[in-house]
């Protein structure tokens, strides 16, 4: 699994320096239960937490769909790296150090143009950076900032940068720093002169970001993934934002997050805005707990990156008919992935950036922990919005509101909702439970399949059992290894896990779990996780006697299964001419009865 900059003493020096625990920690909100801690899972959608971090092991499992494996096995799946990306990733985070990746003119074509597009953006961020917290010709971009009231910390925190009015600033410096400009351009960084109607590659470029203010936008890894641009002036458009781009997905983006995420779960809660100053604006007044949707609302993927840090999600919005429709649309998203979803009414024609600049902080945090739950908030509106008084009113607010309510998963609050729903119309109750139950008979056929994956094909018990014993309690193995059993294991998935098990402790006298994930197989690590969860607290002298049960059984099955096979190439010797070879066969037959008889 290794290769050349990677010594196998590298990798595992990063793995003993590592925590699992913090890994982890920045994706999902794990809480201490027993002797592991667990979480939603980040890699498949759920309710009720089924994914388990053991620390003392440092692996990670997922009851609810498999996945499990070590720290490198979790960066790779969570951020999409390869294995050297990981190492790397953890190098730097555990200060250990790498010797430098060594680039021949072909590994370098053959690197992931992903990484290459992040350089780029990368150089990009740290071009607008510098032109803004150092470089004289920054001045402008420096004054309208502090007029802003941006602090240097958020400036610097938030790595914003500024573009030169100039035409070919960043262009000119990109050219200087050898990068692919047709690179640049697909990430919408430069564009190509046009001449006399045409595009010219091998010609000049220009900057798409002049005379604004750099937003840019990272990743839940510290990498830049796009950029945002107001401008400093009078002028159209006043924000630009970079397309979108393999490593640029709006809906799944929120800035800020790379800040706010160490704040979230202390909050227990996440404040949700709408743009870069508003968003700076909260920051900077201390409000880190709190992130934006970039030009886009609110999506399923965000819900669920967020949901990872905490089920309190507040929206804040003015209270002008935009804003409001806004705040609603989230509300059937929130009540899908069943997090509790509020919002913060400001004064008409305010933003959190103005609100919070005027002084009124305290009034901002007054109004965020009376916070209108969204679906109370919802109701309110529909009830003004309908002539409640007649019939016709009636019938409207209630199959609105019953559609909406169909959207909560869980049964409990939907009938509280209902109920409530019900009041406020003066309606009985059961008219309206009666309209829940026609439309959710077959939704909830769906939610179930959902819940638990397939088990692919269960384990012979016993062989389960004996792996078990061997994760768990590594002394035995050399008692396996003498009886000679893994030979006779009949899933062949369970024998090569106990094979490889095995083969670790001959090497080296005792097993590390996280070493041996690193030779193991996707698969066969996940379920070797998946073993490693399921304690045994079995004592010295119960361990020795289920094995030895353990091993007797499997014997017997084998014994069983050569029996019926053996019968079957009798039974074919027998039909055929002169019984060819049936004498040894029946010689067979008979030691094993004599083998397989209890002694
Ligand atoms: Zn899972």
């Amino acid at each position: 699994m290794t290769n050349g900059f990677l010594s196998e003493e590298k990798v595992s020096e990063i793995r003993d320096r590592s925590s699992i625990l913090e890994v982890v920690s920045d994706y999902v909100n794990l809480k201490k239960a027993g002797k592991n801690y667990k979480g939603l899972c980040p890699f498949h959608s759920e309710k009720t937490p089924s994914f388990m971090v053991n620390e003392e092991k440092q692996i990670f499992h997922c009851f609810g769909c498999g996945a499990g494996g070590d720290v490198f096995t979790f960066l790779m799946k969570v951020g999409n790296f390869s294995f050297p990306q990981a190492v790397e990733e953890l190098a730097k985070r555990y200060g250990v150090r790498l010797p430098p990746r060594e680039l021949s003119p072909a590994k370098k074509k053959e690197m992931d143009k992903r990484e290459i597009l992040s350089q780029i953006n990368q150089m990009a961020s740290e071009y607008f950076h510098d032109l803004l917290s150092r470089r004289r010709e920054g001045e402008e971009g420096r004054r309208y900032l502090s007029q802003r009231g941006m602090s240097e910390e958020i400036i610097k925190e938030h790595r914003l940068g500024y573009s030169l009015e100039r035409w070919d600033g960043l262009a000119h410096h990109l050219q200087e720093k050898k990068v692919s400009l047709e690179l640049a351009r697909e990430l919408g960084l430069i564009f190509p002169k046009k001449r006399e109607g045409r595009y010219d590659s091998t010609s000049s470029w220009y900057d798409a970001f002049r005379g604004r203010i750099l937003f840019p936008i990272f990743d839940l890894h510290q990498r830049v993934v796009g950029f945002g641009g107001r401008l400093i002036k009078e002028g159209e458009p006043k924000y630009l934002n970079s397309p979108e781009s393999s490593l640029y997905h709006k809906g799944e983006i929120l800035y800020g997050l790379q800040v706010a995420k160490g704040y979230i779960p202390g909050k227990d809660c996440v404040i949700i805005v709408e743009g870069y100053f508003d968003l700076l604006t909260l920051h900077q007044f201390g409000l880190k707990h709190s992130v934006a949707t970039l030009g886009t609302a609110l999506t399923a993927q965000h819900v669920h990156i967020l949901k990872r840090y905490t089920k309190n999600l507040i929206t804040v919005f003015d209270a002008d008919v935009a804003g409001v429709q806004a705040s609603l649309r989230a509300l059937p998203l929130f009540l899908e992935e069943e997090v509790s979803g509020k919002t913060i009414i400001l004064p008409k024609d305010e933003d959190p950036d103005e609100f919070l600049r005027k002084g009124n902080l305290e009034e901002f945090e007054k109004r965020a922990i009376n916070a209108v739950s969204l679906i109370d908030f919802f109701f309110e509106r529909l009830m003004k919005t309908h002539d409640t008084k007649s019939i016709d009113g009636k019938v409207k607010v209630a199959e609105e509101g019953m559609a909406l309510i169909d959207k909560i998963p869980n049964k409990i609050r939907k009938n509280f909702y209902t109920k409530t729903l019900a009041e406020r119309l003066d309606l009985p109750e059961s008219l309206l439970m009666e309209r829940l139950r026609s439309s959710s008979k077959d939704r909830s056929k769906g939610e179930e399949d959902f819940k638990k994956r397939p088990v692919e094909g269960s384990f012979p018990k016993s062989e389960e059992m004996v792996v078990r014993l061997m994760i768990h309690h590594p002394e035995l193995i050399p008692t396996i290894t003498e009886e000679g059993i893994l030979r006779e294991f009949e899933s062949p998935v369970l024998q090569k896990m106990a094979e490889n098990l095995e083969g670790l402790y001959q090497q080296r006298r005792r097993l590390d779990l996280t070493e041996a994930l690193g030779c193991f197989e996707e698969d066969l690590k996940e379920r070797l996780c998946e073993f490693a969860f399921q304690e045994s607290d079995l004592e010295a002298g119960d361990r020795e006697k289920i094995l030895k049960d353990c091993i007797e059984k499997i014997r017997k099955k084998r014994l069983k299964r050569d029996e019926g096979e053996i019968l079957k190439r009798i039974k074919e010797a027998e039909k055929q001419k002169g019984g060819k070879g049936l004498e040894a066969l029946l010689m067979e037959r008979q030691e094993m009865t004599r083998k397989g008889r209890p002694l």
